[in-house]
Parts: structure tokens; sequence; C-alpha cells
């Protein structure tokens, strides 16, 4: 299967992560998905045989599978520096490990991308703790590229240039970014058009996500919107998608498990205006 330039997505979950369930995504009518990897217990030989049966029946890509642990907590700022990803010391190794095993059940479901956040990385570049976290991503890039898969970064955590420092200090050729212009304003991390212009050669996938500047950014959440009522422009978001030359799937996220139909009805009027962008601005 291959898909059109700016296919439309939509981020999914199974037991685990915030994204919307495959039926919602058949119901939605979208021809792509990003998933949130199962737990432990899901990712089986079986699993992935059902899971792939499941998306060819709705006529569905998979691009791109989401790493994600137990313990993590988006609750604050201060609390996803010490729970998110590869970062923290005490469960970093136990995650690599699950993470190499998210990248093999990856493979099982045929799909060439793997995605994650990888934590708050220091920003002392000349730190022992910078060199074990660049240290532990070539770990994961190196299984990945065993499994002849990309890895992609999911942005927010740092800026622009300290995102792209990471890149070429990882020295892997194999790792890109997943962009996402609502997680620049919601860490307070910067402007997301001048940031997306300046990492736009590394951009393999992107989230289509909206939400306002906190008063305090970098140390309190700005606010997660519905796409278009926010601070990305999303006009401008995707005219400069279009010129950095990326024409891969458009994959909206939005995140409020707890409402349900609320989550499917704001992701419809999301698909209708990303539609109506791309003819404008694709001209398809
Ligand atoms: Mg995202």
């Amino acid at each position: 299967m291959s898909l059109s330039p700016w296919s439309l997505g939509v981020f999914t979950s199974i037991d685990a992560g915030l994204g919307v369930h495959l039926d919602v995504a058949k119901d939605l009518g979208v021809p792509s998905i990003q998933l949130h990897t199962p737990h432990a217990a899901g990712r089986t030989p079986q699993a992935a045989e059902k899971f792939l049966r499941q998306i060819d029946e709705c006529g569905i890509e998979l691009t791109c599978v989401f790493g994600g642990f137990d313990g993590e907590s988006y609750a604050d700022i201060p609390t996803v520096e010490k729970t998110i990803g590869l970062v923290p010391v005490a469960t970093r190794s136990a995650r690599l490990i699950e993470m190499k095993e998210i990248s093999d059940f990856t493979r099982l479901l045929g799909c060439n991308t793997i995605g994650l956040h990888i934590g708050v990385v220091p920003h002392d570049t000349q730190s022992r703790e910078y060199a074990d976290v660049i240290e532990v991503t070539r770990q994961i890039c190196d299984h990945a590229q065993y499994n002849e898969q990309n890895v992609h970064l999911e942005t927010g955590q740092e800026s622009a240039d300290a995102l792209m420092d990471f890149i070429s200090d990882t020295q892997r050729n194999n790792l890109f970014i997943n962009f996402d212009p609502a997680n620049m304003i919601l860490y307070g991390m910067g402007e997301p058009i001048p940031a997306l212009r300046q990492v736009g050669s590394h951009v393999r996938s992107v989230h289509c996500k909206d939400a306002t500047w906190s008063d305090q950014p970098g140390k309190t959440w700005g606010c997660e919107v519905p796409l278009g009522q926010g601070q990305v422009d999303m006009r401008a978001y995707l005219t400069t998608l279009k010129e950095i030359g990326y024409r891969g799937p458009l994959t909206i996220e939005r995140e409020i498990p707890q409402d349900r139909e609320r989550q499917k009805t704001e992701i419809q009027h999301a698909t209708a205006l990303l539609t109506s962008l791309r003819k404008e601005i694709l001209g398809c």
C-alpha cells in the first residue's frame, strides 16, 4: 500500500496511551494511523497478526509505532523530567530492553518506523549524563537498524537547537524527528513554525495538534486545545511543511481519552480543517 502525500492519520492506542481506538479510526475514514505500543502482554505474534488483519480490513496503513513505558507521567513539567523516556536513570536499562522489544513487535507489524519521547535531555552537553543519554539512543537506533527501521524523536522537550545538536551528536543515520507543533508551545520550547524550518531536514513524520501558551512557558503547561483553536497557525504549519518538502502523513493527535465522544468529534473537525487546507496548499 502506498499513501498519497499528506494522507490524514490519527494517533491510535490498543490498551495503553492516549490515542483513539481502532474502531474510531475506521469510523473517521482515515487512511493511516500511528500506534501507541500495547503493553508487553499484548506484543505477541498472535496479537500482531490480529491487528494487521483488522487494519487491513479497514484499508488503514500503520506508519509508526510509539514507545511508552509504565511509570511515565505528564502531570506537570517537573514530573516529565523525572519520569519520561530513557533519561531517568533508575528505569533506563529496563526501558532500553523494552524499547528493543517494541522495535521487534513493530517489525512483526511490518512497520519501518518507531517513535518515542526520549525524555528531557540534560542541557550540559559536556556532562556524563548527556553522554549516557546519547549512548542509550545509539543502542535504540542500532537495534532499530537491525530491524530495518528508523527512529523518530517526538519534539517538545527540547528547543530546535538542542534537538539538532542531540541528533548530530548521536551520529546515527536512522534517527529523525516526529514534529509536534503543539508540544513546542505546551513545553514552552519555542515558536513552532521557525522551529519546523530549523529542523525540517530531519522531519519524517508529524503530529497535527494545537495548543495555547502558558503564562509561564517552560515552567507550567500550556493548554492543549482542538485543532484550529490554538496558537499553532495551521495554515502556516502546512505551508511550512510544504516548503521543507514534507509529503508524509498528517497524523492528528488529540489527547483527551477521558472524554472519548468529544475526542472523536474534535478529530472529525480536525480532518475537515486539514482536508480543506491540504486542498488549498497542496492542491489535492
Ligand atoms: Mg505528539
